[in-house]
């Protein structure tokens, strides 16, 4: 049978992203190695698991290892696996595809605009690692067999849009990748890579704490011996070539920290996590005593596109005494601190060890909260030391840290030192609640925020009118996550936090909101039937009418019970649930505003005046508007906005 050949298109902005990996993405050619390494570690590691359940689908003299054969003659550097391995669906899917469905619109959107920042970022998380071979080879070809399975297939391209994929039949299982190089070009950093010294130098530079051997025939001169073992030297050596394993197999986090540069750490950050950049921190961790165990430790330094609540896959890899048992154990985390990456090593768990008991395991649990509050304290120490760094993490991950007080109290003393807000005290930084604290006024016994969609829709709501007469500082709520932070974190530093859109507004020390009261009850008195005949008509939406002491400039404005769901939280609930309550809110009115006095004058000259019912409609209106949510029946507000206007022009 003759094999037949099909050739494919790469995806358009497969290839446009190719190009520009190939032109400047990468800082360095050689780094090229490290990725098809990387990928071979990535496919031995997956038939070992493959393995575990399933024996038979590899001899039992399967041997894992990653070769890499330079052929100075012929100028092509060869690396093969003995791992899983790709069928043909596979080959074509993962080496002519990059993002996956859902987020090949961002990266066709980051090309389009040409933006380099944002594309460079999404790189690194669709895995684009393959294509780097493409920075020092005109021509890749690709020969795989999946363990299992009968053939093999042959992949080649030139790099240039296309591809062919033919059958093969390779002996075992493995992918084997040949590179015909490029020419050697100093000056753009184009090595030798049929060198086997430069390699060596590659592989120790960036991939020494890789799992399984990598191996390079070399070539040694052998003399003749006599018989005592003494080199002939005037006989003519023979050469003969002998496997040297290039790295030090040597797991990275079990080797001293001091011995370990940056570098290498960031270079074990990019080959577990996948991810294109350094991360922002690194973290080591040893415990001894009761139970021992290692942990090596990333926090990212971009999110990921996933993050979000269902995120697919996280957790830490689980290693036992340097065997690696799981590649993502999500029982070694919380799951609100999920985008940390890394390794956890621990002698005491049995290699053997299922899903199910792991769960169980007391050396899981014990680990996980060592995990937890060392990860806090690191977070901590940073938000103190290095601000910026901080800020960054902030920025990326602070909302699913937010996450962490819905899990019960057991962490939130420390979550709350690392929380951030925006705040009216100033528009450009962020604030901590101590520092808040440390500007409240002396009459203030609160820490007030206000929650909404954004800092100008917050920055400009009625509600704070009477915080900003008074200069009392409010923490701005934009995240839809504060919604839920606030039912959990209600009281820090002994001050209970406040929403400035619930409750009655009292403000000042005692003698003064004593006064203030005693003003409202009195100009209540004169209003209470204009005030109850709104509340007639508003029947439908508020649950009660009433003076406003919070406002000096607006006409009215909605505020919630003490106990009341916020609006913002009822929509984030009807986004999750079906079936959430639309709880009646309170419309407070401005009794010193223009608009209430002259509302008031109507309504005595005539009750049944219908500019009072219209006016009505107009407060309730507004005051939806200008919290930012939505209006129940926005034909009739306009309407009336209209009939305004007339009256008015
Ligand atoms: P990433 O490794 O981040 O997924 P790559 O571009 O490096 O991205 O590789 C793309 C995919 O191709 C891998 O996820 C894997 O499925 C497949 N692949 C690459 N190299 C190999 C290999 N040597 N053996 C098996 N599969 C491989
Ligand atoms: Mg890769």
């Amino acid at each position: 049978m003759t094999p037949t050949t099909e050739t494919f298109e790469f995806q358009a902005e497969t290839a446009r992203l190719l190009s520009i990996v190939i032109n400047s993405l990468y800082t360095t050619k050689d780094i090229f190695l490290r990725e098809l390494i990387s990928n071979a570690s990535d496919a031995l590691d997956r038939l070992r698991f493959e393995r575990v359940t399933n024996p038979e689908i590899v001899p039992d003299d399967h041997v894992n290892e990653i070769r890499i054969e330079p052929n100075a003659k012929a100028r092509t550097l060869t690396i093969h696996d003995t791992g899983i391995g790709m069928t043909r669906e596979e080959v074509i899917l993962n080496l002519g595809t990059i993002a996956q469905s859902g987020t090949r619109e961002l990266l066709q959107k980051a090309v389009d605009n040409g933006d380099r920042e944002v594309l460079s970022s999404l790189i690194g998380q669709f895995g684009v690692g393959f294509y780097s071979v493409f920075m020092v080879a005109d021509k890749v070809s690709v020969i795989t067999r999946k363990a299992g399975e009968e053939g093999g297939t042959f992949w080649e391209s030139v790099g240039e849009g296309r591809f062919d994929v033919s059958v093969a039949k390779p002996k075992r299982c493995g992918t084997s990748i040949t590179l015909h190089l490029k020419p050697v070009d100093e000056e753009a950093g184009v090595h030798d890579y049929a060198d086997c010294h430069i390699l060596e130098r590659i592989v120790k530079r960036y991939s020494d704490f890789i799992n399984y051997p990598v191996v390079c025939p070399v070539e040694r001169e052998e003399y003749e011996r006599d018989d005592d073992g003494n080199i002939k030297p005037d006989t003519k050596p023979t050469t003969v070539i002998e496997d040297r394993t290039l790295n030090a197999m040597k797991p990275i986090w079990t080797r001293p920290q001091s011995e370990v540069n940056d570098e290498e750490y960031a270079d074990f950050y990019r080959h577990i996590a996948h991810d294109w950049t350094a991360p922002l921190k690194t973290v080591v961790l040893r415990a001894e005593g009761r139970i021992e165990y290692r942990a090596l430790l990333f926090i990212p330094s971009n999110p990921p596109l996933d993050l979000g609540m269902g995120t697919p896959t996280w957790g830490l890899q689980l290693y036992a005494k340097s065997v690696m048992i799981t590649e993502s154990c999500e029982d070694v985390l919380p799951p609100w601190l999920r985008f940390v990456r890394g390794v956890v090593d621990s002698a005491e768990l049995p290699l053997n060890i299922s899903r199910e008991t792991l769960q169980q395991d007391r050396h899981i649990t014990h680990i996980r909260r060592f995990l937890t509050s060392r990860i806090l304290k690191t977070l901590d120490k940073m938000k103190a030391g290095e601000a910026e760094e901080y800020l960054k993490f902030w920025t990326s991950f602070g909302p699913v840290l937010k996450e962490g007080f819905t899990g019960g109290p057991e962490y939130s003393e420390q979550l709350q030192s690392l929380l951030l807000f925006k705040s009216s005290a100033d528009p450009e930084t962020l604030t901590s609640l101590t520092e808040y604290v440390s500007r409240m006024k002396p009459s203030q016994d609160a820490i007030y925020y206000l929650t909404g969609d954004s800092r100008a829709v917050i920055e400009n709501s009625p509600h704070l009118e009477a915080f900003k007469a008074r200069k009392y500082e409010v923490l701005y709520l934009d995240d839809p996550v504060d919604e839920l932070l606030v039912q959990f974190l209600t009281v820090y530093d002994e001050k209970p936090l406040k929403s400035a859109a619930k409750g009655a507004a009292e403000l000042g020390d005692a003698e003064e909101r004593e006064e203030a009261r005693k003003g409202l009850e009195e100009k209540a008195e004169g209003l209470k039937d204009l005030m109850e005949a709104i509340k007639k008509h508003l029947d439908e939406h508020v649950k009660e009418v009433r003076l406003s002491s919070r406002l000096t400039t607006s006409p009215a404005c909605l505020v919630g019970g003490e106990y009341d769901m916020s609006p913002q939280l009822e929509r984030l609930l009807r986004h999750t649930r079906q079936q959430a309550p639309r709880s009646k809110r309170i419309l407070e009115l401005n009794g010193e505003h223009e608009v209430i006095t002259k509302l008031a004058a109507h309504f005595d000259a005539d009750h049944d005046d219908p500019a009072v019912a219209d006016a009505a409609d107009l407060l309730f209106g507004y005051s939806l508007l200008a919290e930012g949510s939505e209006l129940p029946n926005p034909a009739r507000f306009t309407g009336l906005l209209a009939k305004l206007m007339v009256g008015g022009l």
